[in-house]
């Protein structure tokens, strides 16, 4: 039977060990900092910005939350960036994508301090990345890395297969693996006979957005697989043809009209895989956990901490 990769287990886990830092700096000098901009009234980027704001206060790492109308500019933007670089007791600064479409967003993600890049998207970090060298890091790739190691899964010289290659997760994802020393291929939506390239994969990681995209010929049996995807299903028959028709699920959509699947099929994985992130509870729980763990090494620095 496939093992389950628990997302949140890996997440208390890191907070366990984040928290005698968060101490440590609190009590010799200021607890970390974290800035959330938070643009406008998106509803799925409220949520988002309200876990991570609770996650600072269960952790005891100060925040501060901005939330600049939807109607403003991208210089009124900058400026309100450029305050937070110069405020001292601010360590990391995090601005909530997506932003709205009259701002220009790489200007924005540019004008964060590197040195207070709690997100790792700076061009200059992410550069870092490149040269494997200490910065931090995009925090969903980051978390994925950390599970692996907890879970001792083992890298080194195994075949990776990544599936997408944005700039937040595919990109820093096979950057990350790389430099741990696996032989990874990157895959995209111009890659030719997808399945046959995943199906070779040791580690599958699959970031692409679509729903339930990765069935069984693309998992090698006894794969471990990465689903990064969050994905919305509101068609019934959509849940039906995916879940295979288990009524369970099918009760379950009926209850709350949607149900959350990644891009990976959850049956045909379970069947296949050695090992994998379920859909909610794997992947997503670890991203949070990573932007605690960048602001406290980035407010150990500022405060001459290492
Ligand atoms: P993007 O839309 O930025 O990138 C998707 C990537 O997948 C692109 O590189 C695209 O290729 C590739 N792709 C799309 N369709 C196919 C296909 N049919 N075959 C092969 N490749 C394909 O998405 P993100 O990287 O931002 O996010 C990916 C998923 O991860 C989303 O579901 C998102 O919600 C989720 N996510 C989850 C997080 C978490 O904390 N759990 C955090 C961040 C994201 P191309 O470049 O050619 O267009």
């Amino acid at each position: 039977m496939a093992e389950i990769l628990d997302g949140a287990f890996i997440r208390d886990q890191i907070l366990a060990d984040l928290k005698p830092r968060v101490e440590a700096l609190a009590a010799a000098k200021r607890p970390p900092g974290l800035a959330v901009v938070l643009v406008g009234n998106n509803p799925a980027s409220e949520i988002y910005v309200r876990n991570k704001v609770k996650a600072c206060a269960d952790l005891g790492i100060f925040s501060d939350k901005l939330t600049p109308p939807d109607s403003i500019s991208t210089d009124e933007l900058l400026a309100i960036i450029k305050g937070l670089n110069d405020r001292p007791e601010i360590d990391g600064i995090l601005v909530q994508m997506p932003l709205p479409a009259q701002i220009d967003s790489r200007q924005v993600l540019e004008a964060v301090s590197p040195d207070k890049d709690a997100d790792g998207f700076h061009p200059m970090n992410v550069g870092r990345l490149v040269a494997n060298r200490s910065a931090p890091r995009a925090c969903t790739p980051a978390g994925i890395m950390e599970m692996l190691r907890r879970y001792n899964i083992s890298v080194k010289g195994r075949r990776a297969v990544v599936v997408g290659r944005s700039d937040i997760v595919g990109k820093p994802m096979a950057l990350m693996l790389m430099h741990a020393d696996a032989t990874v291929t990157v895959c995209h939506s111009k890659t030719a006979n997808l399945a046959q390239e995943c199906s070779r994969a040791d580690i599958l990681v699959a970031a692409m957005g679509r729903p339930a995209w990765i069935t069984s010929e693309f998992i090698g049996c006894g794969a471990v697989v990465i689903d990064v995807g969050m994905n919305r299903l509101t068609d019934r028959k959509e849940v039906a043809r995916v879940f295979h028709d288990r009524p369970e699920k099918l009760a379950e959509f009926d209850r709350k009209g949607a149900i959350l699947v990644g891009d990976v099929n959850p049956v045909d994985v379970a069947a296949r895989a050695g090992a994998y992130t379920p859909v909610p509870g794997g992947v997503g729980p670890l991203t949070i956990a990573m932007l605690m763990a960048n602001t406290v090494s980035l407010a150990e620095q500022h405060l001459g901490f290492r």
